[in-house]
C-alpha cells in the first residue's frame, strides 16, 4: 500500500473544520472547483494532505459526500475540490455561493505512491473527473521533476468540451510533462485525437517498461482496460496504481458500506495497487 492510510492521527476523524469557499470556478458542464479557507487559522495551520487523499464535505441539514482534493499539496493556504453534480450534497453545493460555510472531515485515504515513482517513467491514464483526484500527483511530480524520468498524461474526455483544466496543459507540459489528450466525440475545431485513451497507451514507446509506473484514476472498466493493456506493454502489474470510488459514510473503516472484496475503500483505498484488487475489478456488484 502507498504512504497514509489514515488521516494523521493527531486529527480527529469526526471533527468537521469549517470552512468557506473563497472562490468558486466553473470548470466544464455541471463541474465546478470549490476554494476553500479554513474559518478557524489553527485548522489551517495543521492541516495538510497528500496527493490522491479525501475530504468528507459535510453540508448542514443535507449530508456528506467523499471529494477528492484537486490542489497543489505544497501550497499551503489551497485547499480545492472539484465537483460534479452526482445528488444531494454536490446538488446543495452547486447552488452554493462565496462566502458561504459548510464542515470538511479529514484528509482521508491513501495517496499515489510518488516514492515508488523514484527513478522511473511515469504514466498518467485518466479520463473526464478523474483527472481531479491526480492533479495534486501532477503537480507533485513536476515540483520534483528531477527524480523522475519522462512524464507523460493521458486524459480523455467525451467531448473536447469535457476536458478539465485545460488553461494549465501549456505550464504542465513547459516543465516537462508531455499532455496528450483525446476525445469520444470531436467538435469541428477539434485536431487531436478521437478514440478511448488506452489507445493513446497502446501506441506510446515505452523503452524501460519495467521501470515504468502507472497511476490510473476513472471508470473502473477503463482502469481494467489500461491496466490490461499497461501488463500487455511489460509493465509490471505492482506497479500499476488504480483510485477506487464507493460509496461511504464515516470515511474510517467502520461502517463497511465502502468494502470492495477484502479492502476498505476509505482506509485501504482509495489508490490501490492493481494486483491487490484485480479480482474484484470486474465482478459485478463490487
Ligand atoms: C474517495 C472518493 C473520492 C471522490 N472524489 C470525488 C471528486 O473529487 N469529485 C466528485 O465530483 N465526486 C467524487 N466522488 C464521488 C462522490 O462522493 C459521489 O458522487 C457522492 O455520491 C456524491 O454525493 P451526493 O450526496 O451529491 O450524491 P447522492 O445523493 O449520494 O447520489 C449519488 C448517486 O445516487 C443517485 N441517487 C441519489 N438518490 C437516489 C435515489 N433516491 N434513488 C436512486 N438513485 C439515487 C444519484 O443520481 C447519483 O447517481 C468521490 C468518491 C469517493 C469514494
Amino acid at each position: 500500500m502507498s504512504g497514509t492510510c489514515l488521516a494523521s492521527p493527531s486529527i480527529d476523524p469526526w471533527l468537521a473544520h469549517t470552512v468557506r469557499i473563497a472562490s468558486i470556478t466553473d470548470e466544464v458542464e455541471d463541474v465546478a472547483t470549490y476554494h476553500l479557507e479554513f474559518s478557524d487559522p489553527e485548522s489551517a495551520k495543521s492541516y495538510s494532505f497528500l496527493p490522491g487523499q479525501f475530504n468528507m464535505l459535510y453540508l448542514p441539514g443535507v449530508g456528506e459526500a467523499a471529494i477528492s482534493i484537486s490542489s497543489d499539496p505544497a501550497q499551503e493556504g489551497t485547499l480545492d475540490h472539484t465537483v460534479r453534480i452526482a445528488g444531494n450534497v454536490t446538488g446543495a453545493l452547486a447552488r452554493a455561493a462565496v462566502g458561504d460555510t459548510f464542515g470538511l472531515r479529514g484528509p482521508f485515504g491513501s495517496s499515489w505512491p510518488i516514492e515508488a515513482c523514484l527513478g522511473g517513467d511515469v504514466i498518467l491514464v485518466t479520463g473526464g473527473i478523474g483527472l481531479a483526484p491526480l492533479r495534486p500527483a501532477i503537480y507533485e511530480l513536476l515540483n520534483r521533476k528531477s527524480e523522475f524520468g519522462t512524464l507523460s498524461l493521458l486524459y480523455g474526455a467525451r467531448h473536447p468540451f469535457g476536458l478539465l483544466y485545460p488553461s494549465e496543459y501549456a505550464d504542465w507540459e513547459q516543465r516537462g510533462m508531455s499532455v496528450n489528450t483525446t476525445v469520444d466525440r470531436a467538435s469541428p475545431a477539434w485536431q487531436g485525437n478521437v478514440g478511448v485513451v488506452t489507445q493513446l497507451l497502446d501506441r506510446m514507446p515505452l523503452p524501460n517498461p519495467e521501470e515504468t509506473t502507472v497511476l490510473c484514476c476513472g471508470p473502473e472498466v477503463m482502469m481494467w482496460y489500461t491496466a490490461r493493456s499497461a501488463i500487455g506493454r511489460g509493465i509490471p502489474a505492482d506497479r500499476i496504481w488504480v483510485s477506487l470510488e464507493r460509496n461511504m459514510n464515516c470515511a474510517i473503516g467502520l461502517c463497511g458500506h465502502c468494502q470492495f472484496g477484502p479492502t476498505f475503500v476509505c482506509k485501504d483505498g482509495p489508490v490501490i495497487r492493481y494486483d491487490h484488487v484485480s479480482s474484484f475489478l470486474r465482478v459485478e456488484g463490487f
